[in-house]
């Protein structure tokens, strides 16, 4: 088999949406599959589906265009403003985008008009995070302008916290969405249907006793991929962290001085490559595998290994007491970070270990 590749264990992916879907249904929660770290990848989509997500959730056009031409059924969701260029692709293949700004929800209500469809919409609320959304104080104005425009339905409102400042969801943030729900419905009279109140880092608040309020959906990719919740890291009970691993094959295996020689300035990535322990000879392997294909902080190696470097396209690891021989291939775990360089690289391959049924 080629290397680099993603094992990707749709069993396991599955299980985990499964699982998720399930515990959130409890507390009346709704989960919206987020495919991005996938490329919108028909299989993965295909495994969320099935697990029973009530629609599906990409940030890229690209990735919605691609999961439409493969024929995977479901809702899809623009979870990301679109952009202005794109927004006749928008109307065309998705069915509901997350939003912000008044210009683009114009061009969607008239583009929507053009083609003769429907768009829905969820306005996205500031609630601490200083990512995308509209502060609370002009919500219901952009509530009363989007109103009148022809072809667009108000889906929703939601918010997304712990992205860009690691605002944390909790019962005080949540329950200003609940009200900024609640008000909207009495100052417009309309019900707002889905009241998304975040991402893999709501998981905590969401699954903890506290009541839900008004929130009744949540958008998971990380924790359906890797088994985790985002605030801390912490893998959730009956959930599998090991659903995607990268396979990487040795091209040198040496014994070499753990010491560099020679006059020390800038190294490729590194302004000032750090001191490390001299600890004579050591068996040092390079695995063709690079800053190009992961996040060399992101990639967790079995035990007994340990990562000594990295550049574009070489990862230097010490094997332990054991020399790898030249073709060896070692499977890192990986995080969120390396796992959407690995997928967006054209050098990595993806296997599926088991095929959608
Ligand atoms: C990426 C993204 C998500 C999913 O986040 P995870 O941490 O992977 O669960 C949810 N909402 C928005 C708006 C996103 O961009």
């Amino acid at each position: 088999m080629t290397a680099p590749r993603l094992e990707i264990d749709l069993d396991k992916i599955r299980h985990n949406s499964r699982t998720l879907v399930e515990r959130l249904a409890g507390q009346g929660v709704s989960v919206t599959g987020v495919t991005k770290a996938s490329l919108g990848s028909p299989e993965i989509a295909g495994a969320m589906i099935q697990s029973g997500v009530r629609a599906l959730g990409d940030s890229r056009i690209e990735n919605i265009e691609a999961m439409r031409r493969a024929q995977v059924a479901g809702p899809m969701i623009l979870i990301r403003s679109p952009m202005l260029s794109q927004v006749p692709r928008v109307v065309a293949s998705a069915d509901i985008s997350f939003n912000t700004e008044l210009d683009v929800i114009e061009k969607l209500s008239s583009d929507a008009r053009l083609q003769d469809r429907n768009h829905g919409i969820v306005l996205m609320v500031e609630l601490g995070d200083l990512r995308e959304g509209i502060l609370p104080s002009n919500l219901e104005e952009t509530v009363r302008q989007i109103l009148r425009l022809p072809n667009i339905v108000l889906t929703g409102i939601g918010t997304n916290l712990a992205c860009r400042s690691g605002v944390s969801p909790d019962a005080k943030n949540m329950s200003e969405l609940s009200a900024l729900t609640d008000s909207l419905e009495s100052t417009f009279g309309l019900p707002i249907g889905m009241v998304s109140g975040g991402n893999s880092a709501n998981l905590d608040w969401a699954l903890s006793s506290a009541a839900t309020g008004r929130i009744n959906n949540l958008r998971l990719g990380e924790a359906i991929f890797l088994g985790r919740e985002t605030l801390h890291r912490r893998p959730i009970s009956g959930l599998h962290t090991d659903a995607v691993t990268i396979v990487a094959e040795t091209i040198e295996s040496k014994i070499k001085p753990s010491q560099p020689w020679g006059d020390i300035a800038q190294a490729a990535f590194e302004s000032a490559p750090s001191a490390t322990l001299d600890r004579g000879d050591i068996s040092q392997a390079i695995l063709a595998l690079g800053r190009q294909e992961i996040d060399p902080l992101g990639l967790f190696p079995p035990p007994g290994v340990e990562i000594l470097g990295a550049s574009s396209d070489h990862l230097i690891v010490d094997p332990g007491p054991h020399q790898l021989r030249i073709g060896a291939e070692i499977a890192f775990q990986v995080n969120y970070s390396s796992l959407i360089r690995a997928m967006s690289s054209t050098f990595v391959t993806k296997e599926f270990l088991t095929q959608v049924d």
